[in-house]
């Protein structure tokens, strides 16, 4: 019996538990060659971003452009569908990609959910090991976000909540301003939306992680920096920005997205952050995908975390990443300190490298004499979706096994292949890129879905 209990206290704080080691080690070996790189997170900190699918298609906005398929609004919300849905999707990411991943909560406008269903659903995901966050347009008042937040005895349900609202002038519908004419009226509103998730915290403690996120066309692109100065001290924790791909409904499209590349965007972003955002110490998946910075906001000033010129930089983030494989998520404090414990004392070198690092990182934001204790943590990514075309091509080869020849398809089959954005499909046993799933799978599932759960119909006024 001690045996036993010795044996299975040891098991629970490994650094990284049986099932997720298997999975990291999968995802890394399913890399390309190309994403196989040091400062690569997946396969080595966690197997990728996830989402669900087909569970709540129907959205109130009008947006161009808009990643849903032109059958979306065909499919009534219903909450016991969405429910199952998402526990089934969730179980299945859980067997293969195992603990330890954060998840988005969408598929069509959250908020559309009853608040029990909406919290039903991210109890499950958080059971089964996901960080969820509900993905929004934002357009939903505090007595929708308390209902969700708080159970019918005023008492918490969550600790913690993580919401990435959308919030650009491409979006329709808002309430009080249907049609935005430009970004700058729209601070008011995402001043707003933090200032709700502070009531909360300051009414019932539930902290939170709130994420900004603006689709970039050839119209608001030189509107990014000005989004970035004006609303980084707001509360958002992540402003990620999705440049205007030829994805999902065709109705929605317009001219001119190919123009905006990555480096455009990207270089409006780095103008709003006031410095150069590296993206190249650590890798989410392939960087013509994602970019992403970590850092924090001292006052105005931002300060990333690592610098891409400074090799000691890259140096630190192996370390790290060989020190603490896996991650903490959804761990208890006791669990996580031992698992640290025997992290650290499997690799000693992890301290002298950190406090170098701290070193470097006090310098690049003015010193130690700075007010850190004021450092408000940030985060900034781009996200790029692929074209439908390109993405269905690169999708047939995976499929067949086959490598592109093409330029553009051997480009979106690399990308396909180091996917950080995964959607789980329990009954073809499938894990299948965003990408695929907006450009390929979603018009057939929500044909499907309209005639599962059609519409209510209209009443018919005509008398007899
Ligand atoms: S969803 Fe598409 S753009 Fe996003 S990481 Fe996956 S392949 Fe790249």
């Amino acid at each position: 019996m001690i045996l036993q209990r010795a044996r299975d206290f040891e098991l629970s704080t490994r650094p990284v538990d049986r099932e997720t080691t298997e999975a990291l080690a999968r995802r890394w070996d399913s890399l390309p060659k190309s994403a196989q790189v040091p400062g690569q997170m997946l396969g080595r900190k966690f197997t990728g971003c996830e989402a669900t699918h087909g569970v709540f298609p129907k959205c109130n906005f009008a947006c161009k452009p808009c990643y849903h398929s032109a059958d979306a609004n065909k499919v009534r919300i219903d909450g016991p569908h969405t429910l199952d849905e998402v526990s089934k999707q969730m179980k299945y990411l859980r067997r293969r990609r195992g603990w330890g991943t954060f998840s988005q909560l969408i598929g069509g406008e959250v908020s559309l959910l009853e608040p029990d269903d909406h919290a039903e659903a991210l109890r499950i995901m958080r059971a089964l090991g996901r960080i969820p966050m509900s993905f929004t347009h934002g357009d939903f008042d505090y007595d929708y976000l308390r209902a969700v937040a708080v159970g019918e005895d005023d008492k918490p349900r969550f600790p913690h909540l993580s919401f990435a609202a959308h919030f650009d002038t491409t979006m329709v519908g808002r309430a009080d301003i249907k049609k935005p004419q430009s970004e700058a009226e729209l601070h008011e509103y995402r001043g707003r939306f933090c200032e709700m998730f502070d009531r909360l915290e300051r009414e019932y403690g539930i902290t939170h992680y709130l994420a900004h996120n603006m689709t970039v066309t050839p119209e608001n692109v030189e509107s990014v920096a000005d989004i970035v100065r004006s609303c980084q001290a707001q509360g958002w924790r992540m402003f990620s920005f999705q440049p205007a791909a030829y994805i999902g409904n065709e109705a929605r499209w317009s001219e001119g997205y190919r123009q905006l590349t990555s480096d455009i965007v990207w270089s409006e972003v780095e103008a709003g952050a006031g410095t150069t955002l590296g993206y190249q110490a650590i890798q989410v998946g392939d960087t013509r995908c994602n970019r992403v910075t970590w850092g924090a906001y001292l006052d105005e000033q931002y300060v990333p975390l690592f610098d891409d010129d400074e090799p000691l930089d890259h140096r630190a983030v192996s370390s790290w990443f060989e020190a603490f494989p896996g991650n903490f998520v959804l761990r208890g404090r006791a669990e996580s300190a031992i698992r640290a414990a025997r992290c650290i004392a499997a690799s000693p070198g992890v301290i002298p490298d950190a406090a170098r690092w701290s070193k470097r990182f006090a310098r690049r934001g003015g010193g130690i004499m700075q007010p850190w204790w004021r450092a408000r943590p940030m985060t900034f990514v781009m996200h790029q979706f692929i074209d439908a075309a390109d993405t269905a091509a690169g999708w047939e080869h995976m499929k067949a096994g086959t490598r592109a020849t093409e330029p553009r398809i051997v480009e979106a089959q690399e990308r396909l292949e180091a996917c950080a954005y995964t959607m789980g499909h329990p009954a073809t046993d499938e894990l299948v890129p965003a990408c695929v799933q907006h450009s390929v799978l979603d018009p057939l599932e929500n044909r499907d879905l309209a005639t599962l759960l059609p519409l209510p119909r209209r009443r018919n006024n005509t008398t007899a």
